[in-house]
C-alpha cells in the first residue's frame, strides 16, 4: 500500500467528478462522503493510502500540498 504524509497532503477532487461513489465505497476508512457533485472529504479520516485515486473513472482525485 503507498502511503503519502498526511501532515502536508490532503487530497482534491476535480469538477469533472460524476458522482459515480465508486471512491466512496472503496475508501477503507470511510473519509468520502456522498454530497451533491462530488464526494466531500472528511480529512481527519484520511491515511492517504490513494486506493480512491486509483479507483476513480476519471482520474480526478489527487494529491494537494496542504498550505503550510
Ligand atoms: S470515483 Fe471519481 S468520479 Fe466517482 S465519485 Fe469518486 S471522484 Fe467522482
Ligand atoms: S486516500 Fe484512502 S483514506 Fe483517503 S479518502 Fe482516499 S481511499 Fe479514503
Amino acid at each position: 500500500m503507498i502511503t503519502v504524509d498526511t501532515t502536508t497532503t490532503t487530497l482534491a477532487i476535480g469538477s469533472e467528478c460524476t458522482a459515480c461513489g465508486a471512491c466512496v465505497l472503496t475508501c477503507p476508512t470511510h473519509a468520502l462522503l456522498p454530497a451533491p457533485g462530488r464526494p466531500s472529504l472528511v480529512e481527519s479520516r484520511c491515511i492517504l493510502c490513494l486506493e480512491c485515486v486509483e479507483i476513480c473513472p476519471r482520474g480526478v482525485i489527487s494529491e494537494l500540498a496542504r498550505e503550510l
